[in-house]
């Protein structure tokens, strides 16, 4: 069995006090490798290295940090089936997946963070009238800690620390101690690279004993974070007497908004990734989907139609549409919602069976689940499943379908199918979301802000945002005499 460790300072370390948590492989149900469970102790550890380092690392000029990202971006492609492999394996998400889509956008997100940097110059101008000059720097924030969720790891993880660093931060980040692997994998590498050692840190454990220590710790400046709605109000309370700025990216349950006026195959496409990519398992999944009234019956059969032929297999399998939920704990959670469904006046078009998949019989797999609901006030309709769970509801205008659509409290995005140009901008300008997408989904270019309004979240990830957030920006004002 594989041993994980805390990477700190540049050095792979055991936890301080020993302890460590079982990792499990949820395709078979098993364990496979430990992680450490580390704690207050081996936070101060990586907190004293990264204060060690940050001197040298804010001293690094901009293009050899851009380097040092380039570099590292560099060894995960040189390891991509190594990190996709281990990806799908720790987290359950087929592998083809982790392939295209978690993988390569590991990639660019070093990338674009290596380019990003060398554009986001300060800004000066003449205060006329004043003889004066001012200069506003954008210096980065000394320590920053980073926490990440399980469904998207390397993708979400290197989301924060590509910025982080680029800004001339040093980090102290902690993966989601579900899906630790790629994080360690990251660990290694980066030890090939130019990093200055303790520049990135990266500590292992629970969020009550490793994440809440990096969020009480006093000298850690700023805290992104990506995960649910409850953690992100729990890390907002512990940071908000020490003032850390704070950026925490949430849960969402996003309206999939379907007018009979689309392009019809398209739609119904997109709808069964937007429905159960990952198993469910994105926050920027569509799984509250309304649909305008004259095409419902039509849409509920072909819809239903479509996800009947989805498989669900072993990750390791390119055949596999869906492959295992993240742990036993999440894929109980999930099916209880499904279970509780006809308490709620809801029907289960198809799936909601657990999946007995052949030699991974331990494995914690669920159908593909479509179920009708009569009202959006339900709990299949109000809180995040965050699984292969989607609801269906018909709308008969557009004040009722924007009506539904924002009668939530979430708001992280929102996806509708029109081609009345008119109804795009009215909707667009109303819905209540982050992101919205019109006739697409999760096409996401990295320049553009990222997050959610609500109860999904506070601040914005992507472009300069981020890097707007891991700085903080200095007025010099000098004023000359006058001739
Ligand atoms: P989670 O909130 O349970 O955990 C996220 C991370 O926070 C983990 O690393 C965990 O160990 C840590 N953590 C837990 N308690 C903590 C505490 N008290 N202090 C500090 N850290 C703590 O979330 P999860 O179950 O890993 O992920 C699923 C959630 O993430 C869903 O709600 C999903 O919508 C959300 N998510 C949001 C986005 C987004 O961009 N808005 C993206 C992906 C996932």
């Amino acid at each position: 069995m594989q041993d994980i460790k805390n990477f700190i300072g540049g050095k792979l370390q055991n936890p301080i006090d020993g302890s460590w948590l079982d990792n499990y492989n949820p395709a078979k149900g098993e364990v496979y490798s430990r992680i450490p469970a580390s704690n207050s102790k081996d936070v101060e550890q990586a907190v004293e290295e990264a204060k060690n380092a940050f001197p040298v690392w804010s001293q690094f000029t901009i293009e050899q940090r851009s380097k040092t990202l380039h570099e590292i971006a560099d060894k995960i492609e040189e390891n991509l089936i190594a990190f996709a492999e281990a990806e799908s394996l720790d987290n359950g998400k087929p592998l083809s997946l982790a392939l295209a889509i978690d993988i390569p956008r590991a990639i660019s997100n070093f990338r674009f963070y290596a380019q990003a940097i060398t554009q986001f110059a300060s800004k000066s101008h003449e205060t006329v009238g004043t003889n004066s000059i001012n200069f506003t720097l954008k210096k980065p924030l000394g320590i920053v800690g980073c926490i990440s969720p399980w469904n998207l790891p390397l993708y979400l993880f290197s989301w924060k620390i590509a910025p982080a660093l680029a800004a001339g931060n040093c980090v102290v980040a902690k993966p989601s101690e579900v899906t630790p692997m790629t994080a360690y994998l990251l660990s290694e590498i980066c030890k090939e690279t130019s990093l200055p050692e303790g520049v990135l840190n990266i500590v292992h454990g629970t969020g009550p004993d490793t994440g809440q220590a990096i969020v009480e710790h006093p000298q850690i400046k700023a805290i992104s974070f990506t995960g649910g709605t409850k953690t992100g109000e729990m890390i907002a309370r512990t940071a908000a007497p020490m003032f850390k700025k704070l950026s925490l990216e949430l849960g969402g349950k996003n309206p999939n908004l379907i007018f009979a006026d689309c392009d019809y195959d398209k739609m119904l496409q997109t709808t069964i990734k937007s429905s159960f990519a990952n198993q469910g398992q994105i926050c920027l999944c569509g799984s509250r989907i309304f649909v305008e009234e004259s095409m419902y019956e039509q849409f509920k059969t072909d819809f239903v139609a479509e996800v009947k032929k989805l498989k669900v297999g072993p990750p390791s399998e390119a055949s596999s549409n869906l492959g295992a939920l993240v742990s036993k704990e999440h894929l109980e959670k999930v099916y209880k919602y499904i279970q509780d469904a006809p308490q709620q006046d809801a029907t289960i078009l198809c799936g909601g069976n657990k999946v007995e998949v052949e030699d991974h019989e331990q494995g914690y797999y669920l159908e593909p689940t479509v179920i009708e609901v009569k009202s959006n006030r339900c709990a299949l309709n109000q809180q995040e499943i965050f699984g292969p769970v989607v609801t269906l509801m018909p709308f008969s205008s557009e004040k009722e379908a924007l009506a539904l659509a924002n009668d939530v409290r979430y708001g992280l995005s929102a996806t509708v199918w029109t081609n009345d140009l008119n109804r795009t901008m009215r909707l667009s300008n109303q819905l209540e979301a982050g992101i919205v997408w019109v006739n697409t989904w999760l096409n996401r270019d990295l320049r553009t802000p990222f997050g959610g309004v609500k109860d999904s979240g506070v601040g914005r990830e992507g472009g300069f945002e981020a890097l707007e957030f891991f700085t903080e920006p200095k007025n010099i004002c000098i004023q000359y005499a006058a001739e």
